[in-house]
Formats: C-alpha cells, structure tokens, sequence
C-alpha cells in the first residue's frame, strides 16, 4: 500500500504502542544470554501535571533504553511511583480527598502520559510505594537494620514546621521556612528514629572516588555533606577555675595567633563563667540568637555579631591569656560548640575581630618569602599553609610539620586529642504523618517501660496502614493522624500478649526511595525485599537519570542503604549506580522556569495532540545536552515537526520505487555515495547516543536525510537496491528518538519485524572513512576552541560538536544564544548575550 502523503501521526502512534505492548518488545529478562543493561531514571512522586522538564528525563532514559535493545542487549527499563508522601496528605487536610485516592488519579494520569510518548518501558514491574506488597519491605529492613544497630531512637532537637505541623529534614529548610509551604520553622525536642548513616561516612566519602562517571559537582556536594575534617580537639583552661573549653580546629598551626575563643550563645559553660559585669548583655544577646533556628542562625550569621564573657582562657601552648566571647556563627550541635578565633588566618575570624576591635597576631608567613604586614595592617586573612612565625619553639616550622608536632605536644601533656570530625548527621526517618509506612514497632508497659519500644517480629509483617475517615484523621492539628485511629494503635505486645500500643509516626519517603531500583528485579518477589540471584545479573545500575536537586539526599541516602544491603549479602555492589546524569532544567519560552506561578507551563499532552509525540520527542532531545538548561522554544518546536515531515515525504517519495528492491552487491557511484551517508549515520548516531548527546545523534540524522534529498534520481538496480537499504537504516537510526514514525515507515517498506525489535548493524569501516577539518569555534567573534570534525558535517553537526566541546560549553553557560553563524569548512560563530 502506498503511503498517505502528509505526515499525520495521530493516525498511527497509538497503533504502535499497542503493537510494542503485545510483542513484549521491551520485557527485561528476555534475552537471558545477552548482556545486561540497567537503565533507570528516579521514579517520580505523582502530583499535579507534568509538564515537559519531567518528560525531558523519562526522554534520555528511554533513548538510552531503545537504543541498547536495538544493540542486542538485555535491558530492564522500569517505572513506578514515588506515591507516599506529604502533597497527596496535605490536599486531603484541605479537600477531604483520601490520600490513597488521589494518588491513584495522578498516578493513571502518569501512566497516561507516558504511554502517549511511547516510552520503553516494563510495566510489569511497575511498582508504587503505597502498595503494602511494597512497603512491607521497608519495615523489614527497619528490623533488620535494628538488628544491625543502625536504627535507634533518640531525643533530639527537630525543625517543626508550623504550618505542615510535622517534622521536616535540615535540607527542607529554607531561610528559617519550611520548603513546602513557606512557614516559619522552630526547633523542638521529640523522640524520633534515625538510621546509624554517620558510621558509613568514610565509606560513603571513600566510594565517591569510584564514581567515576558522575557529575564533579554532585560528587563535591556529597564531599561538602559528609563534611571529614581532621584536626585537633584542643583543651583551653578557663581561667581561675577548674573548667576548660574544649575547640575543634584543622588549623592548630596557627594556635599562637589565636586572640580569643568563641562559644556557641547555648553553650553549656557560657552560664557559669560570664561575670557579673557582662551578665545582662550576654544574657540578652543569648536570647536573641537562641531563638534563631540553627539553619537559619547560620544563615544569618552572614553578619556576625558577639559578645564578651568577661571571662579569660589560657591559650595550651602558648599559655597566653585570651578573652572568651560568645557569637551567633558558632552552633552548639557541631563539633564542641566552641572555636578558636585567629583572625590573621581565617577569614570570618578576620572580620570578627575587626568588627570587635580584637588584637590580630599574624603566625603563619607565605612560603614564597613575601613578609605579610604587622596584623594591625593586614587588609585580609592569610588562610594558607606557609612557615610560622612568633609560635615559640614552633617558628620557622612549616604548617604540615607544625600541625604534626604541636598535636604530639598536645597529647602528651594531655590537653588534646586528635580527631576527626563530620558535618554529617544521622538520619532521622520517623514523621508525624498518615500517607507513609508504618514504623513496625509496639509499646508495651510491662514488658518496656522506658518506651524503647519492641521491634513487630517478621511474621506479622506488613503492618498495614490502615484506611481512615479522611475528615476525622487528617485534620492538620494535634497528635500524630495515626494516633487518632484506635483499631490501628491497640494492639497486642509480641511479647507478653497483653495491651500494647502502636508506634503511629510513619516513615520518611527516602526510605522508599533509598532500595527501589532493586525491587523492579523481582516485584512480586516474597522471600525477601528482591530476588539476589536478579540482583547478581543486573546490578549495579546501569544509567540512572535525574535532577541534580537530588544530590545530597536521595543520592546519599541510597547510597547508603546500598552498602547495608551489600553487607546483608543481597546484592553484589558497594555502590547503587555506575553513571549518573542530571538533566537540565526545560525553562517556559519566557526564559523562567517552569511555574504555575508564571503561567508559563508546558504540557506533554496538548503538544502530542496537536503534533505527535515524535515531534515532542525530537524537539526536547534535539534542544541542546542533557546537562545543560534550555528555554522553550515554539518555533524549535516547528522546526522539529518540519523535520518528521520531511523524513515522511522522503520515505513516501521513494516506497512506490523502492520498497521491494533485492539487495545487491555494486560500486556504482551513485549507489556508493548512498552507502557511505548510511553507514556514516550508523556509526555517528550510535556514537553520539552511547556518550548522551543526544543532539549531536539527531544532527547526524538530519544530515543523512539531506544527503538522500541530493540522491537526484534512483534509476538502476543497483539504485534502488541502496536507497532501500538507506531508508531501512534511516528507520533503525531514527527509532530511538522518533519510534513511531520509524515503525510506520518500516511497514511501508514491507518490513514485518517490528524496528524496536531489529539489530542496530555495526557500520561498515571502509564506509566511514572521512576525511577530517579543523573549525574555528568563536563567541562573539572571538576565538575560543578549535574543534576536529568530518568535513561533511553540517551545520547542525558542527554546532553540536562545537557546543560539546569544554571550552565552549563553559563559555557559554548561563548565556543564551541569539544566532549561529556558519562558514563551511572554515569557522561557527556563537552570537550571544
Ligand atoms: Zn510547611
Ligand atoms: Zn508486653
């Protein structure tokens, strides 16, 4: 049958998706000789509407995905839902809708929108995290974890959020506010669970240097998180008592330019040594910081204020008498809650003084030889290593050696010790919430009066959340949602079976996510949270793609349950993930991001209505790298459609002539230079898709497109027999980005094997030999890179490679591009502002 003449995809991409779901194209496991490919991207909480930055993520995963099955591998490419959590809890307390209800909604209309796309995956491994088939595990690993003293309940100072009326992590904190809902956050003290994290805090910031394949600055962020610092716990003697303050410092080297030492206003000396001449100014003083959340006292610490004790400290080593001051950027739940202020040396400590009028001692000179000026001249802080000076029997050491030897000094006369400090807290997982897993864990009188409370033995597993009066529960107030449902809270003790109680806060929603991916392996799996024979094919992870927001919460805290589950013998890796991608962010055409606020929102599900979901597709991949933020553009969104349609016209021109031709053998000229356009996409697109630039690989097909347009006419055998070929290749190259209008053509041409399920062929060498040109790569005219490309490269292709290139994509970051100027062969021209 000849095909339609327009492009019109509305009547074929639906049919696709139904074939694909019937072949069973896409079930994992079904090439169980082949290798493995894992390729994840972070399952998504499901809530209000997507819009085109979510799908540009399931978009490079799916690419990826398509492209190793067409490569002969093994893929396992798996969705499912991030469902518990606070939005889905939050509206029921306004509109009365059941949690469970209204993530159900969101997540058929997830499910909606990504088979609209046409995306890969197994969705018999779909899984949601508020199915107790689910979070049954999560309590099992609680047990074993508690097992493994990894878990433990403590009392500690929370950020509760006013408004939320729950507790919410450090990390959700934002300026004193709670993330969410803008509300003022304060600090209470309460009872709640934590995972052990801090014990793995080595391991976690030793495997970051495995991690080869992931972005610097996530790898920097987990390194800042984590937080090692080595140094000294050094004890200054309070003078004229038996107390002494105990300061932390990486930089003991500079001991004798210390000029006054600094507590926290909560310090627990700070009542006993202030005199009574300063007591009313630093009481004062205590109260107004004190008030401050730690966050946000650190935050504000952008302007540091103190006050003085009245009191003195007796330096250790150079047994100088300096004055004891309390400030607000001293926290006391970091390190000792007390530092050593040297203000020649450090920076804020600089400022401090200057402000307060403190003596600055300068006791460390540059090892270049350059004398620093007296410290009553110094216009900066000198924070490097360099030589001492004016440090007694120390001078003329350098920093390293000065540091070595003063801590000996310091140990041995007993007022030091050497330690090693983390910014890394534990984990606290347990929230006052409804809409999560229940924390398996009984209160029992008789048998636990101090109220540790006694594990649910793993029989009884799941504790089910149990279905409430949404009205009566979720009020927004008060005692914990569960507290308030009795037939959940009574219970009897695994113990004595007398009356026990329920624990009724629930878990935080890291948990869910922290093992997820290893449960897509096996989802109905009974025996255990996964199948560990599954896990020794697939793991660990591939590919996994998500927003860099991630970087230090989920992105930790996996990592870490990862380690665990290593050592529970279930899985074969240290680490969850090989390569990470963090995509950028898909901003609304007026340049902000994307904001209901704004009104600048971008659907999926108009943009496939009005032009296919290939054209979607093609537009967000073809837009610019993964990692890099772009603008939406309407016209871009034209010129992707453009594109389709001409690919459909080529193809439609050519089946009438074409579509039967025999293979053959020749080295006609014409037929040749068709060859080499095909196998040229073939290794370039591939290429370009197995490093991500996903640009590049749609340019190279562009390319090939134009040089079939040049082919004038196909009239020999031989002819026909290479443009056939060069259309079938078309279909293979094309697949990944625009699946549905490659499968129709395929048809057309009388393919019966679906293109989704047809080896990508490795091109032929003697095909692509190029020969290869130097491009000058200029930014407003001036030179900045020179780049080494085929010298039949296009427009697009070069300004792919060019924007690939270091030196250039640093440039321009953060810029937006106003127009390309290309000079063939010789020079692109990035016009920016
Ligand atoms: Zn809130
Ligand atoms: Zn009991």
């Amino acid at each position: 049958m000849p095909m339609q003449e327009r492009y019109e995809p509305k009547n074929f991409e639906a049919k696709w998706q139904k074939r694909w779901a019937q072949a069973g194209v896409f079930l994992a496991g079904r090439r169980p000789a082949a290798p493995a490919k894992y390729i994840l991207e972070m399952l998504p909480y499901p809530s209000g509407q997507m819009h085109m930055g979510h799908v540009r993520n399931y978009l490079i995963g799916d690419v990826y995905a398509r492209y190793y099955w067409m490569r002969g591998f093994d893929v396992i490419h798996p969705m499912g839902w991030d469902a518990f959590g606070l939005p889905a809890e939050n509206a029921a307390i306004k509109d009365g809708v059941h949690p469970a209800v209204r993530t159900r909604e969101n997540i058929a209309s997830f499910k909606s929108t990504f088979l609209s796309l046409g995306f890969s995956y197994d969705w018999t491994r779909e899984i949601a995290t508020c199915d107790p088939e689910y979070y049954r595990w999560n309590q099992w690993f609680f047990l074993k974890l508690l097992e493994r003293e990894l878990v433990y309940r403590r009392f500690s100072k929370v950020n509760w959020c006013t408004s939320c009326l729950t507790v919410i992590a450090n990390e959700q904190v934002k300026d004193g506010a709670c993330e969410r809902c803008g509300s003022p956050v304060i600090e209470k003290q309460m009872p709640e669970w934590a995972f052990r994290i801090t014990r793995y805090s080595d391991q976690l910031l030793e495997g970051l240097d495995q991690l080869t394949q992931w972005p610097d600055r996530i790898t920097t962020m987990q390194r800042n998180w984590i937080g090692r610092s080595e140094g000294v716990e050094a004890e200054f003697a309070v003078k004229g008592g038996s107390d002494s303050v105990r300061v932390f410092t990486t930089r003991i080297d500079t001991v004798f330019g210390c000029t006054a030492v600094v507590l926290a206003p909560d310090h627990k000396l700070v009542q006993k040594i202030t005199t009574p001449a300063q007591r009313a100014e630093v009481e004062s003083f205590a109260a107004r910081t004190g008030a401050l959340h730690g966050v946000e006292r650190v935050a504000d610490a952008a302007q540091k204020l103190g006050v003085f004790t009245g009191a003195y400290a007796i330096n250790p080593l150079s047994r100088h008498q300096i004055p004891i001051w309390i400030a607000n950027f001293v926290l006391a739940e970091y390190g000792t809650g007390a530092v050593m202020s040297v203000p020649a040396h450090d920076e804020r400590d600089f400022e401090f003084a200057r402000k307060y009028r403190l003596p600055i001692k300068v006791v460390v000179q540059p090892k270049t030889g350059e004398r620093l000026p007296p410290g009553s001249e110094l216009t900066a802080a000198f924070t490097e290593d360099g030589v001492l000076t004016d440090s007694g029997e120390f001078s003329g050491l350098e920093s390293p050696e000065a540091r070595r030897r003063m801590t000996a000094v310091l140990e041995r006369q007993g007022r030091g010790k050497r330690t090693v400090t983390y910014r890394q807290k534990d984990w606290g997982f347990s929230r006052q919430r409804y809409w999560g897993t229940p924390i398996p864990i009984v209160y029992c009188e008789k048998c636990d009066p101090n109220r540790n409370g006694i594990p649910v033995p793993e029989d009884q597993l799941p504790v089910l959340l149990p279905d409430i009066d949404v009205h009566a529960v979720l009020t927004g107030k008060g005692e914990p949602p569960l507290a308030k449902v009795s037939s959940f809270v009574n219970t009897t003790c695994p113990r004595c079976g007398g009356p026990a109680r329920r624990e009724v806060e629930t878990m935080d929603t890291f948990v869910d996510s922290a093992w997820y991916y290893a449960r897509y392996l096996s989802p109905h799996y009974e025996l255990a949270p996964f199948d560990p024979a599954l896990a020794r094919r697939w793991l660990p992870v591939d590919i996994y793609i998500g927003g860099p927001e991630h970087a230090v919460m989920h992105l930790l805290y996996f990592r870490f349950w990862s380690r665990v589950m290593k050592e529970m013998g279930l899985t074969p890796a240290d680490e969850p993930v090989e390569r990470l991608v963090t995509q950028g962010i898909v901003n609304g055409p007026d340049g902000r991001k994307m904001s209901k606020r704004w009104g600048n929102v971008i659907a999926p599900s108009p943009l496939v209505e009005r032009y296919g979901a290939d054209t979607a597709r093609t537009y967000v991949l073809f837009a610019g790298p993964p990692e890099r933020d772009i603008d939406w553009s309407d016209d871009q969104v034209e010129g992707a459609n453009r594109f389709l349609k001409r690919v459909w016209a080529l193809a439609a021109q050519y089946q009438p002539i074409v579509a039967r031709a025999k293979p053959m053998e020749t080295s006609e000229p014409k037929a040749l230079r068709i060859r080499r356009a095909a196998h040229k996409s073939l290794k370039r697109v591939g290429e370009a898709i197995e490093r991500l630039s996903f640009n590049t690989a749609i340019a190279a097909v562009m390319e090939f497109v134009n040089a079939l347009y040049l082919v004038e006419r196909v009239e020999t055998d031989a002819e026909r027999a290479t443009m056939a070929e060069a259309i079938h290749l078309l279909t293979l190259v094309l697949n990944p980005f625009a699946p549905h209008l490659s499968e129709e053509i395929s048809e057309a041409y009388g393919h019966q094997t679906l293109v989704a399920d047809q080896r990508w062929p490795d091109y032929d060498p003697a095909l692509v030999a190029d020969d290869v040109l130097p491009y000058a790569v200029q930014i407003n005219g001036k030179l900045r890179s020179e780049i080494r490309i085929a010298a039949d490269s296009g427009e697009n292709e070069v300004r792919a490679a060019a924007e690939a290139d270091d030196k250039v994509r640093l440039s321009l970051a953060g810029k937006s591009v106003k127009k390309v100027v290309f000079v063939p062969k010789r020079l692109i021209n990035f016009v920016v502002s």
